[in-house]
């Protein structure tokens, strides 16, 4: 790993499509980051239902209606949590997901004086993306199985935490990964328009996930966006 330090004042995006390797990264960067916040958008909603609040109820009510979160219920849940955060700073992970949101992003983070330090896009194949999907396995019992989990080394169905089964998460079926790929694509343009081009460096999501955590963190402690698009 890189001696350089990322500033646990950045307020950081890292966008790129389901199986690209976000997750991954998170824990690199979160991990040589102490005090560095982190908000993506499926773990903060497990805790919402955790605490049963006003968002979870929100998203529950558009779930049985079939419909998408709504983009105000995802900006207030990452507006709130971004208070909670400053004047630290925040990853921010798979948010903004269309340009709506993005605007409505930039405009709560200039609200505060604050803006976006920089984006960083972590793209693969959508074969690779799929391929991946298809090897990862979650822990119900150590994140509501949002994120991949250490797989025991003893016994690879097992977590290497809790020791419970492993399993797939519900939306990494082919079908519904081809979706969320598909969305993905579709907004992409959209957004990095929104959040600016010379504030977006793309990552290479087939490199080894060392290398990837290297040239993310020669990124992110930069201290002035280089324009690489
Ligand atoms: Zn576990």
């Amino acid at each position: 790993m890189s001696a350089r330090t990322i500033s646990k004042t950045s307020l950081l995006v890292l966008l790129g499509p389901p199986g690209s390797g976000k997750s991954t990264l998170v824990a690199s960067i979160l991990g040589a980051t102490p005090g560095l916040g982190h908000f993506a958008v499926r773990r903060q909603f497990v805790e919402e239902k955790r605490r049963q609040t006003d968002l979870w109820l929100a998203a529950t009510e558009s779930q049985e209606k079939g419909q998408w979160l709504p983009d105000e219920v995802v900006i207030e849940a990452f507006t709130r949590r971004l208070d909670a955060q400053l004047p630290g700073g925040m990853l921010v992970e798979g948010l903004p997901a269309n340009a709506e949101q993005a605007r409505l992003m930039l405009e709560v983070v200039k609200d505060r004086g604050r803006q976006v330090d920089r984006v960083l896009y972590l793209d693969a194949p959508d074969q690779v993306c799929m391929a991946r999907m298809r090897k990862r396995s979650v822990c119900v019992t150590c994140d509501g199985g949002i994120s991949q989990a250490s797989v025991s080394e003893a016994d690879p169905g097992r977590c290497a935490r809790c020791g419970s089964v492993l399993g797939r998460r519900r939306d990494d079926q082919d079908e519904p990964f081809a979706e969320r790929l598909r969305l993905h694509r579709h907004h992409i343009g959209g957004i990095l328009d929104e959040l600016c081009h010379d504030r977006a460096t793309v990552l290479d999501g087939t490199a080894d996930r060392a290398e990837i955590a290297q040239a993310a963190f020669r990124l992110l402690s930069q201290p002035r966006p280089a324009r690489d698009l």
